[in-house]
């Protein structure tokens, strides 16, 4: 791993290796942008690089300090997120990060943590973070990775340079799936078309069964319409179940509907993403409607970022899939 294996984000990579060769790296950074496009793993490269025995700017990625930061297991570099089985990042882990911030580096470079998502920061530890940042540490390095700006709190993000990162160029995902997961042609346009600029969720549903996968969707969403709320209370159900099941489902279902949209504008599927299931996508246009369309994948987009905001993954699905049945 290291920054050859970053794709789509030239300008915003840019900036941050200038910085880097400079030696004039900020102490805080938030990276925003959609899940999936290179966040996470833009920090741990930096922090990599600002590690690595090879010292050439870039990381080596095979190296004992780079290895251990790919690991996981490196002592200057902590990643945080919330424990198992927990649904926030505590002000014990926050507290924990500072103190190690205090110490002195191992190697000598910089220490670093990479609290991912900040989102999931309870209202305690974003107060204990806020201290780190207004007094930090020597040599410490701080990336708060988030959805968007406005999910931080405001003196948090105002105590931190932002970098915002966009969605994936189309192409660039499918060549990556091309060249690095051997996917065929066909099934490399699909899946990143569908994953909407991430990279990170067209690599999860790469190799699974994901056309069956959308048949069962379709088949669940068909007769959500005139009142079934009871049809979508038990779909919200069984789609809460696990929060990737639940993000790949709105994913999907921003995808059909903004599918409805093209299709209908244009009355031709050039720009179709689900174009195998081109016959129910004219049944269902036929019935929609442009506005419509446009209003459910602006609520499926909506709701994917409530849940990667760690709303309750009922609630919201039960207020998407009631806008559905209020719809039809
Ligand atoms: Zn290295």
């Amino acid at each position: 791993m290291g920054f050859s294996d970053i794709i789509g984000q030239d300008k915003s990579l840019a900036v941050l290796r200038g910085a880097l060769a400079k030696n004039r790296l900020h102490h805080a950074y938030l990276f925003t942008g959609p899940q999936g496009v290179g966040k996470r793993k833009i920090a741990i490269s930096i922090s990599m690089a600002l590690h690595c025995m090879e010292k050439s700017g870039d990381p080596c990625g095979h190296c004992v300090e780079c290895t251990r930061i790919t690991a996981g297991n490196h002592p200057d570099v902590r990643e945080i997120e919330p424990l198992p089985g927990k649904k926030e990042i505590s002000i014990r882990q926050i507290r924990e990060a500072e103190k190690e911030l205090h110490y002195r580096s191992f190697t000598g470079g910089r220490k670093v943590a990479i609290i991912d998502p900040a989102t999931l920061l309870n209202p305690a530890s974003q107060n204990a973070l806020l201290k780190t940042l207004e007094e930090p540490p020597m040599d410490s390095l701080l990336f708060l990775i988030s959805p968007s700006a406005s999910a931080v709190l405001p003196t948090l993000r105002s105590r931190c340079l932002r970098v915002s990162f966009g969605p994936i160029p189309r192409p660039l995902i499918a060549d990556f799936l091309i060249s690095n997961k051997g996917a065929r042609p066909e099934e490399a346009g699909f899946l990143a078309a569908l994953s909407m600029g991430s990279l990170g969720l067209a690599l999860e549903m790469e190799g699974k069964e994901l056309r069956e996968t959308r048949r069962e969707w379709v088949e669940m969403l068909a007769p959500l319409k005139g009142g079934n709320y009871r049809g979508a209370i038990d779909a919200a159900e069984a789609l809460a179940s696990n929060r990737d099941q639940t993000l790949k489902f709105l994913a999907w279902a921003e995808s059909w509907y903004r599918d409805l949209l093209v299709y209908g504008l244009r009355q031709e599927s050039g720009d179709v993403v689900n174009l195998d299931m081109l016959p129910e996508l004219q049944r269902q246009q036929a019935q929609l409607g442009l506005e419509r369309s446009l209003s459910t994948a602006t609520a499926a987009s909506d709701a994917g970022r409530n849940i990667q905001r760690n709303l309750n993954r009922r609630m919201v699905l039960e207020q998407f899939l009631f806008g559905i049945v209020g719809s039809r």
